[in-house]
């Protein structure tokens, strides 16, 4: 299944060695997403979007991936918010999924201080109930993607009793509390920044969910997509290793089991799709981080010396793959990966 036209697939990979090692937002990537319809994918119909299947958005993503990482992940970030707002209440929806449709704003998360980031210590965003249902929000949102670039950013935040609210932060309310983007080793144009938060309030209109205990579910992270993105950059490395082989039949046998695996994978992926089955979905987070990081690694051997010098896109593989040892990676995830490395 192919949503994504060639020329707008080959625009994308042009530009993912500048989207990965430059801290500029990758606007010509975006606006080729937009001229080709894919920003309006995950929208219902109602809501000026295609509202297209489960199935069909993991394909689409998959190939954006498989072109540009760095647009891809800002892209998924948008699409973890554009999930919340559909569950939100109705004035929210139509406050932004239009103009998310059309492609003239875009919106993110910052969500991990619920589950996978400073779990060890006290909550990191701390909400307080004002009168008229207003909350104020006071601390740090340690990674939102794309920041600066958005009109609001979905956000989890807790009280003092430790139940959770999830909320609509429009940014213009914390323009100033912006840290510059993080110097990331890799995907450095997702433009990912810390959001300070100081006596920030929220409106009740602004709020989606919640008070809740747990309110991401119990796992937290770890989605589909984070695994799409995976099978996405692992095609790529296997698409180059296919193109190997017409030199070098030898390649042929490692390049088939890859393949494979990948295949495996991808299937998984779309039978999850829709379902909600946190054990499988943590199970297939696992399997495609660990292929991943193989496949990359492969690709890079294969293109030796040659492969270590940028651009050559072996480089880049290898360093993005190490993205998914880090990004929404709950601890079934991480015990699994570690016990691999560990050579268990
Ligand atoms: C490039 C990038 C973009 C991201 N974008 C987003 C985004 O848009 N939205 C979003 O919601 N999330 C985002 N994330 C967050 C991501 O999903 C994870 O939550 C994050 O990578 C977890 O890392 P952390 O350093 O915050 O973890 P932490 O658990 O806070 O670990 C930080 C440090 O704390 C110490 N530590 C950890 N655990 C313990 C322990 N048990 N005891 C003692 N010390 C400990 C270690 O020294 C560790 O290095 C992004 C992450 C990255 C890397």
């Amino acid at each position: 299944m192919t949503l994504l036209p060639a020329n707008i697939l080959e625009k994308l990979t042009a530009g993912s060695e500048q989207a990965d090692r430059g801290t500029a937002w990758p606007i010509a990537a975006w606006e080729a997403l937009r001229r080709a319809g894919a920003l309006a994918w995950s929208i219902p119909r109602e809501h000026g979007g295609a509202g297209l299947s489960a199935v069909e958005l993991l394909s689409g993503l998959e190939d954006i991936a498989s072109g540009c990482l760095t647009t891809a992940f800002a892209l998924s970030q948008r699409e973890a918010a554009i999930r919340h707002i559909l569950k939100g209440p109705p004035p929210l929806r139509e406050r932004y999924l239009p103009r998310l449709a059309r492609g003239e704003i875009y919106m993110t998360v910052g969500l991990s201080q619920l589950t996978t980031s400073r779990q060890h210590q006290g909550p990191a965003l701390r909400a307080t109930l004002l009168p008229a249902g207003r909350v104020q929000l006071d601390g740090e949102i340690p990674w939102v993607t794309g920041a600066d670039h958005a009109t609001g950013i979905v956000v989890g935040a807790t009280l003092p009793d430790a139940t959770q609210l999830l909320l609509v932060l429009p940014t213009e309310r914390v323009v100033d509390q912006i840290d510059p983007p993080l110097p990331l080793a890799s995907l450095g144009g997702s433009r990912t920044s810390l959001v300070h938060c100081r006596q920030v309030i929220i409106e009740p209109t602004e709020i989606l969910s919640g008070p809740a205990e747990s309110i991401l579910g119990k796992s937290g992270g770890g989605g589909l997509e984070t695994s799409c993105l995976a099978i996405g950059l692992a095609a790529a490395a296997i698409g180059y290793l296919r193109e190997e082989v017409a030199a070098r039949p030898a390649l042929d046998e490692m390049t088939s089991r890859f393949e494979s695996t990948l295949q495996n994978l991808r299937l998984r992926l779309h039978e999850l799709a829709g379902a909600a089955d946190p054990d499988r979905t943590l199970s297939l987070r696992t399997d495609a981080t660990w292929l991943v990081l193989r496949v990359t690694q492969a690709a890079l051997m294969v293109a030796k010396g040659v492969g270590f010098v940028a651009p050559h896109p072996a480089q880049r593989w290898a360093r993005q793959a190490q993205f998914f040892l880090v990004w929404s990676c709950p601890r079934p995830v991480a015990d699994g990966v570690l016990a691999k490395l560990a050579g268990d």
